[in-house]
């Protein structure tokens, strides 16, 4: 459990952090996250998660609520303070709080902060890549601005739930077209039957991953071909290898698809050398401030 949580300003005990009932985020899911994978104390990847977080802002209206410069403190801070050597920071910003009404609050309404930091186990990460993980397909009820990280996690969620129903720790969303959008919480790939890595191109309908981002410098680096189309059910199925990335799971095995099962039923070679080279590639944090970029 994390000891420290960060809310507007003040690093409380985990008892003591709280956001008020009128909350937007609360009472709209009116607001915008990022999770930043923390390995060896540092942020992985921190200038493409602000530049996302900058952008998904933007796209709904809000500013930063701090320059950069500050955020990249506030967050390496809340790392600190709970003593997370690997891990994620979480933080999410919301259009603060006022009696409920749908307009948005005029400038004098301050944005609501937190950050919260958490250690996770890489060994059972790692177990669990060397394992690979079951994944289940069902259609897309998502908004159609999935390139916004917001808040409104209530079909993620849902389709989560009914992945664990049938033992699988994954859910793909697949659109009217029949392709695959992305996973409820990670973007879905695969090693085709031609031997291509395949992954949706970024459009409406997926949010750009930093870890896609990265793992796009990683398969150039290593000079494989990778082709961003999208790709049916049947498809996925028939595929070499199947994965997933986030920042919280890195290149994770898939090696069931409702059941089905993927190439030989255990991670593939292709995963496995992704995963093994993803950190050699990665941006890590030092405690320079990270560069203000655009915002
Ligand atoms: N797609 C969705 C819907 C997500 O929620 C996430 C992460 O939470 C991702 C993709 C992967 O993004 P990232 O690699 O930046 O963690």
């Amino acid at each position: 459990m994390p000891r420290i949580i960060y809310v507007n300003g003040r690093y409380l005990a985990y008892g003591a952090a709280m956001v008020h009932a009128e909350d937007r985020g609360f009472q709209f899911g009116d607001g915008i996250y990022e999770v930043i994978e923390v390995r060896d104390g540092a942020l992985i990847d921190a200038t493409r998660h602000l530049d996302r977080l900058a952008r998904s802002l933007g796209e709904i209206a809000m500013e930063m609520p701090m320059p950069r410069v500050a955020f990249a403190h506030v967050l390496r801070e809340v790392v600190r303070r709970n003593r997370v050597t690997d891990g994620t920071v979480y933080l999410q910003i919301t259009r603060g709080t006022r009696p409920r009404d749908f307009l948005f609050p005029g400038p004098e309404v301050r944005q609501t902060v937190v950050v919260v930091a958490r250690p996770a186990s890489r060994a059972a990460a790692d177990a669990r890549a060397a394992t690979g993980i079951a994944v289940k397909t069902l259609a897309d009820p998502r908004w159609a601005r999935c390139d916004i990280k917001t808040v409104m996690l209530l079909p993620a969620s849902l389709a989560k739930e009914a992945a664990r129903a049938e033992g699988a720790k994954e859910a793909w969303f697949v659109d009217e077209a029949g392709h695959v959008t992305e996973g409820a919480s990670s973007n879905a790939w695969i090693v085709d039957a031609a031997g291509r890595l395949r992954t949706r191109p970024t459009d409406e309908a997926i949010l750009r991953g930093v870890t896609r981002t990265t793992l796009i410098d990683v398969i150039s680096r290593l000079g494989l071909e990778l082709l961003e189309e999208p790709f049916t059910i049947a498809e996925a199925k028939a595929a070499r290898e199947a994965f997933i990335t986030a920042a919280t799971n890195v290149v994770t095995p898939v090696i069931a698809i409702d059941g089905v099962r993927i190439g030989d039923g255990v991670p593939g070679p292709v995963s496995r050398r992704l995963r093994a080279a993803f950190h050699d590639v990665v941006e890590r944090s030092t405690n320079e401030p990270v560069l203000a970029r655009k915002c």
